[in-house]
């Protein structure tokens, strides 16, 4: 077609070809996509020029920012040498050095590492690891799992299995395994209706009994150690993940640590694990690995595991598992140029202050009418939206509240990704003080312009399903006092 400028192309192209994940494409059609170019530290900046704070670190990933000159160096630098080789059969250094940095870092006791593509692959290995593990154990009735109510582990089906969001894994439940459900410390919407402190942790005499229970049956149990994510960020109150490793231990149950979302310094220390002194049967690693940079994920373990898998070949002990870019030398090498900038810039010193500056802009949103509960572990929030504060009444599904808010930020220049009414901040560890503010303030105004003013559109009070483009027609409300509106861009 003649005549269309390049953005044009690219906008109806993507519309044409593309299939985006988690997206309803039915609603994207709609809008007008971002479409992203560039990056620049915490901004991106899309075809048109424009720039937005990356709220959610592209999705959890991002660490020191983007375009990070160390890690770009790193790629160059490997890029130079060889951008793919197998790990099956053969070796190279950047998995060789990442494995044993990673190694020295984990916590004590995990001695094996493991190579994979993503979140959802490390904690396949780690599922098959601990089953096999059991089954080379002489112990091969022990193949369940037990997992937590609100647990997010990925998409491929064992990490389904393993999970526990019904919005998300209905629809795959015939395809997947059975597993033990314990429920999750989802304070604000306690399952057993008890409140903290005062519960003293009952939710975990739940888990105990079904430990003890199917002791002889259960390989391992799986969490999200401090935060379960996509679950609605929720904060696990401290001691929680500690009791849950003595629990394990106790009725001699593998415990597997998902740190995918958590790990690399987002909860103040390198993995999550630490702040409760905590050493896991299994570690599984991704997201922040590589600064955000390339798909690459971890499973560690320790050399007791390790060890049940040596035998003489026909034994088949053997761990008969592994992808064709398994630990692709150009994602180690920005992994271990990511451990560097950890060292080299004291990024977990650093982080704290700005911790501490989170913590208080947080506390402003406790103020807003239909902020239920505000979550924070280090740089990670999650705010849950609530239709009535007094009963926490939630808003339904089809208020699309988060993703309102999400279009409002977006006019003030910041990307966010809400999960269902809770809102999602995640910066990368990188975020100037100056940009937290900036992102304090737009993701506050954002929730209060949708939950205060714009409330018509909720259903039974109004329209229905008021289209983006009506929505934005009908609330021209960034004056020229409005916080939403960026401030002059500097540099
Ligand atoms: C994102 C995530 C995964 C899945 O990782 P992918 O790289 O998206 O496959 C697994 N576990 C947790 C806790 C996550 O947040």
């Amino acid at each position: 077609m003649a005549g269309r400028t390049r953005e044009q192309r690219l906008i109806e192209d993507d519309r044409r070809y593309l299939w985006h994940p988690f997206t309803q494409m039915a609603e994207w059609a709609r809008e007008e996509p971002l479409v992203v170019e560039r990056a620049e530290g915490c901004h991106l900046i899309d075809i048109r020029g424009r720039r937005y704070l990356d709220g959610v670190s592209s999705l959890w990933v991002n660490l020191h920012g983007h375009r990070h000159p160390r890690l770009d160096r790193a790629l160059r630098t490997q890029l130079d040498r060889v951008a793919h080789s197998t790990l099956l059969g053969l070796s190279h250094p950047p998995a060789i050095e990442l494995a044993r940095a990673l190694v020295r870092l984990a916590p004590r006791g995990l001695t094996r590492c493991f190579f994979s593509d993503n979140g959802s692959t490390a904690v396949e290995v780690a599922l098959k690891m601990a089953f096999q593990y059991w089954q080379h154990r002489r112990a091969p009735r022990r193949r369940r799992f037990v997992a937590f109510s609100d647990a997010y582990h990925g998409d491929t089906l064992g990490a389904v299995s393993v999970g526990g969001i019904s919005l998300f894994h209905q629809v795959y439940s015939p395809l997947l395994f059975d597993v033990l459900r314990v429920p999750g410390p989802y304070c604000y919407r306690c399952p057993l209706k008890l409140s903290y402190p005062g519960c003293g942790m009952a939710c975990l005499e739940l888990v105990e009994e079904t430990l003890r229970r199917h002791r002889q049956e259960v390989a391992g149990l799986i969490l999200e150690p401090l935060v379960q994510g996509a679950g609605g960020m929720l904060v696990q109150p401290p001691g929680y993940l500690r009791a849950v490793r003595d629990l394990c231990t106790k009725y001699g149950i593998l415990l597997i640590a998902d740190e995918v979302a958590v790990g690399f310094g987002r909860t103040g220390k390198m993995f999550a694990c630490e702040h409760e002194g905590v050493t896991p049967d299994l570690l599984c690693l991704a997201k922040g690995i590589t600064g955000g940079y390339l798909p690459l994920a971890a499973t560690l373990t320790t050399e007791a595991v390790y060890e049940a898998f040596l035998g003489p070949y026909p034994q088949l002990r053997t761990f008969f598992h592994g992808h064709s870019y398994t630990g692709n030398p150009l994602a180690c090498a920005v992994a271990l140029a990511n451990l560097e900038i950890f060292r080299h810039e004291r990024v977990l010193q650093r982080v704290q202050s700005r911790i501490a500056a989170w913590s208080a802009g947080l506390d402003g949103f406790r103020e807003l009418a239909h902020v239920g509960e505000v979550r924070q572990r280090g740089l990670i929030a999650g705010i849950e939206l609530v239709r009535d504060r007094e009963s926490r009444e939630p808003y339904p599904l089809e208020a699309q509240v988060g993703i309102r808010v999400a279009r409002v930020a977006r006019e003030g220049r910041v990307i966010l990704r809400p999960l269902g009414n809770v809102i999602v901040l995640m910066p990368p560890l990188a975020i100037s003080p100056r940009q937290l503010t900036t992102l304090l303030r737009v993701s506050r105004e954002a929730i209060r312009r949708v939950t205060e003013e714009d409330a018509g559109w909720l259903p039974g009070d109004g329209p229905v399903s008021a289209s983006p483009h009506e929505m934005r027609g009908r609330s021209p409300r960034t004056g020229s006092h409005s916080p939403l509106r960026p401030r002059t861009r500097r540099r």
